[in-house]
C-alpha cells in the first residue's frame, strides 16, 4: 500500500482524483485504523491530511465560523472561538473518548465516518451547520443535515475541507449532554445537543439534536415544534421527553436497546434544557 503525506490540500485533491476508490483519506485514523485492523477496506492508498495547515483551526469570518476539517478535538477544546454561547461543542469535543483520541481524533474524520454516535454532529446540526467539499472539479457545499437526512454523499474524490455554520446570536446557547458506557472511553450511548432562545420564561427558537436515537444524529423537530411559544417549566419538558419519546419508539421499534434508552433520554434532556436555561439567565430552570 502507497501511503502519501498530503502537503497542501491541491496535492490531497489530485491524489483523490488519482485513486477514487482505491484511496482513502486519514487525518487521526482513529476510525480509519480499525476497520482496516478489522479488514473491512482494502484500498491501494492512504492518503494522510494530519498536517496540513489549511485543514486546521477554527477562525472567524464575519458571521460565520469556520472549522478546518482537520482540526482535532483537542485543537476544538482549546479554541477561544468557541467559548460562551458555542459552549455546547466545546463540551461535546472534551467529552470524546480519552485524551490520546482527542490528540489524534479530528472533526471532518468524525463526520465523514457516519457513526450514529459522533459527538460534534448534534451540536453542529443545531447550528444549521455546512460542509464545504473539495474535489479537482471545484467546490461545493452541503448541509449537514441534507448529508443525514437526503443521504447526501461525499464522493469518493472529495474531501471535507472544512464545516462552516452562523455564530448563533448573543442570546442564544448552544448545550450538549451525553450519557456514555463508562466516564472514558465512552463512544456515546446517547446525546443530546440544544441551541435555546428565551423570551421571558418562553422558548423563542430551539433546536434539538439526538445522537444515537436513530440511524444517524437527526434533528428532532416534532420536539422543537412541541416547545416554541411555551414556557420552560418541569411539566412542559416532561411533556416534550414524552414527544421525543413518541419519535424515538418509531424509529427503534424492536431495539434491545429501546427501553434503556427511553429511560436515558429523560436525564440527557432535562440536563441540556436546564444548562442552557442556567446559562441564559444565570438561575435554575426550575
Ligand atoms: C477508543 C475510542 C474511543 C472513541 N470515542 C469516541 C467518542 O467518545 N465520541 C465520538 O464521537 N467518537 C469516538 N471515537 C471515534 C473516533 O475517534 C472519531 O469518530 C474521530 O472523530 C474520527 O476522526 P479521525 O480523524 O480519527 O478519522 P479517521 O479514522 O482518520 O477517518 C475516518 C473516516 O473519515 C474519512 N475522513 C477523514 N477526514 C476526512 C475529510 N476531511 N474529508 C472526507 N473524509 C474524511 C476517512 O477516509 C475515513 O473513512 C472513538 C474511537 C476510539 C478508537
Amino acid at each position: 500500500m502507497q501511503v502519501h503525506k498530503g502537503q497542501t490540500l491541491d496535492e490531497v485533491v489530485r491524489l483523490l482524483d488519482q485513486y477514487k476508490d482505491r484511496g482513502k483519506l486519514i487525518a487521526g485514523g482513529t476510525d480509519l485504523i480499525i476497520a482496516m485492523r478489522n479488514k473491512k477496506i482494502n484500498i491501494d492508498a492512504l492518503i494522510d491530511i494530519s498536517t496540513i495547515a489549511e485543514l486546521q483551526g477554527v477562525r472567524d469570518v464575519g458571521e460565520y465560523i469556520s472549522i478546518g476539517a482537520a482540526t482535532t478535538f483537542t485543537q476544538l477544546m482549546e479554541s477561544p472561538l468557541l467559548e460562551e454561547n458555542l459552549y455546547g461543542l466545546k463540551k461535546a469535543s472534551r467529552q470524546v473518548g480519552s485524551p490520546q483520541i482527542r490528540n489524534k481524533g479530528t472533526i471532518g474524520g468524525n463526520i465523514a465516518n457516519g457513526s450514529p454516535a459522533a459527538d460534534s454532529v448534534p451540536p453542529l446540526l443545531c447550528l444549521d451547520s455546512q460542509l464545504i467539499l473539495m474535489s479537482t472539479r471545484g467546490e461545493r457545499s452541503i448541509s449537514l443535515k441534507d448529508y443525514y437526512e437526503k443521504d447526501m454523499k461525499i464522493e469518493e474524490d472529495e474531501i471535507i475541507r472544512e464545516i462552516q455554520f452562523k455564530k448563533p446570536k448573543f442570546n442564544q446557547v448552544l448545550t450538549f449532554s451525553k450519557l456514555g458506557l463508562r466516564k472514558a472511553l465512552a463512544i456515546s450511548r446517547l446525546s443530546i445537543a440544544i441551541l435555546l432562545e428565551l423570551d421571558g420564561d418562553k422558548v423563542k427558537t430551539i433546536r434539538v439534536a439526538s445522537g444515537s436515537l436513530g440511524r444517524y444524529p437527526l434533528r428532532e423537530y416534532r420536539v422543537e415544534e412541541f416547545l416554541i411559544g411555551k414556557e420552560i417549566r418541569e411539566e412542559v419538558i416532561d411533556e416534550a421527553i414524552l414527544v421525543l419519546k413518541e419519535a424515538m419508539d418509531e424509529r427503534l421499534k424492536g431495539r434491545p436497546t429501546l427501553p434503556y434508552k427511553r429511560r436515558a433520554v429523560e436525564w440527557a434532556f432535562k440536563d441540556a434544557i436546564e444548562e442552557g436555561v442556567k446559562r441564559l439567565k444565570g438561575v435554575e430552570a426550575w
